[in-house]
């Protein structure tokens, strides 16, 4: 257990939470770091008999909670100022958890156009077959066209923070109005978007969700999915994704996970600064033919970007250079650092080149469709040196 005598990670600046928040030292050993703990089933108290098993707080089965999920959960509500948080097995996991949780057949679901896939897959097609449930989707920077898409029985407004590959920014607080005002929830995927950089609680949402496999674990080296809100939220996710459903995170991911968001607003803070420079690099090279990232003056969302980021827009851009779909191929395969393939907020610096066109890309319209995109997710690595890849495969 903790020392009660332990500064209150509470209290505490986002550095030093995220070293502390969420670690126990351990009463048998005095190891100062929380044990990997494999075990499926913890010890009974004497009478077994007075327990109540939809506490997901007390350490009796795996399932319910392990030592290293709960140190994960203390670590991941800290840093994003929620009062409680859940774990599991994929960022799909836990969006899978909030529409189960949060919508019964009949339910309405208002949501971003711009979606990630299995985002997608579950809002428009899983859950209206399955269960009856619809959603409308909508431009989300269109809020006249949000509040036009609200029902009577509208449960969810969801949205991305930045849109993927995009980088729309979405309007937190005036959506967090529109859901409210018709007793919807705001449901948030912040994982482009990693406290500190930004925290939807702040800016009205009911929920976060992240990826945790992306910037909050941060070395590509491991899956997780969490949600982050209110305790009258979070323990009914827990009730039913948790134990009913299975899905949680094993405890050597959530070992991995925690250790790696030891690091996270240290990391965004050098990747906030480096993303800026690659940024304002590409958008200065004439053999570009365009970028998007909320840190530019040219992005068309740049001062609301600001304002939900005021110390840096996370390390998320899209760009092309001149050229058709074999010239986009061409200058990816031309870069020595960094790397091709999916996935973001690794401690590399990966690249992911979408098609130009195609039944979602469509929706994103110019400039996404004109070139195809390359999405870039900037890393841990030198400013100097990825933007000298960059020149070099620019030719
Ligand atoms: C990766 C990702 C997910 C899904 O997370 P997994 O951990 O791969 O299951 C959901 N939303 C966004 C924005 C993502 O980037």
């Amino acid at each position: 257990m903790t020392r009660p005598d332990r500064e209150d990670p509470r209290t505490l600046g986002d550095a030093s939470a995220a070293v502390h928040a969420g670690n126990a030292f351990d009463a048998r050993t005095g190891a100062i770091k929380t044990p990997l703990t494999l075990a499926n089933s913890y010890e009974f108290p004497y009478d077994p008999t007075s327990l109540s098993w939809e506490e997901t707080d007390q350490l009796l089965y795996t399932r319910a909670s392990g030592a290293n999920q709960l140190g994960l959960q203390a670590k991941l509500a800290r840093l994003e100022g929620g009062e409680a948080a859940i774990a599991l097995a994929s960022g799909v996991a836990a969006t899978h958890a909030i529409f189960f949780t949060y919508l019964n057949a009949g339910d309405h679901v208002v949501a971003s156009n711009h979606l990630y896939e299995a985002t997608f897959n579950l809002l428009a097609e899983i859950f209206p077959a399955k269960y009856g449930i619809t959603a409308t989707l909508v431009d989300i920077a269109d809020l006249d066209a949000v509040a036009a898409a609200m029902r009577p029985e509208t449960k969810l407004v969801f949205t991305e923070t930045l849109g993927n590959p995009t980088t729309s920014v979405a309007d937190l607080p005036a959506l967090a109005a529109v859901a409210h005002a018709h007793d919807a929830l705001l449901v948030v995927d912040s994982t482009f978007t990693p406290p500190p950089v930004l925290r939807p609680l702040e800016h009205g949402a009911d929920l976060v969700l992240h990826s945790i496999t992306k910037y909050i674990n941060g070395h590509g080296d491991g899956l997780g999915g969490a949600v982050i809100g209110r305790t009258s939220l979070i323990d009914p996710l827990k009730q039913l994704a948790m134990m009913d459903v299975g899905g949680i995170i094993a405890p050597f991911n959530a070992w991995l996970i925690t250790r790696g968001a030891v690091t996270l607003p240290l990391r965004m803070r050098h990747i906030n600064a480096s993303a800026q420079r690659v940024a304002e690099f590409l958008d200065a090279d004439p053999r570009v033919a365009w970028v998007r990232y909320p840190g530019l003056a040219s992005h068309p969302q740049r001062a609301l970007a600001a304002r939900l980021m005021p110390n840096g827009c996370s390390g998320m851009m899209a760009f092309a250079p001149h050229g058709d779909t074999e010239a986009l191929n061409a200058f990816v395969s031309r870069l020595r650092l960094i790397t091709s393939a999916t996935s973001l907020g690794h401690d590399e610096s990966l690249i992911a080149h979408f098609a130009r066109t195609g039944p979602r890309q469509d929706l994103y319209g110019p400039p996404f469709t004109e070139q195809g995109t390359l999405r870039l997710s900037i890393g841990l690595e030198d400013t100097d040196d990825l933007i000298a890849d960059l020149d070099t495969a620019l030719g």
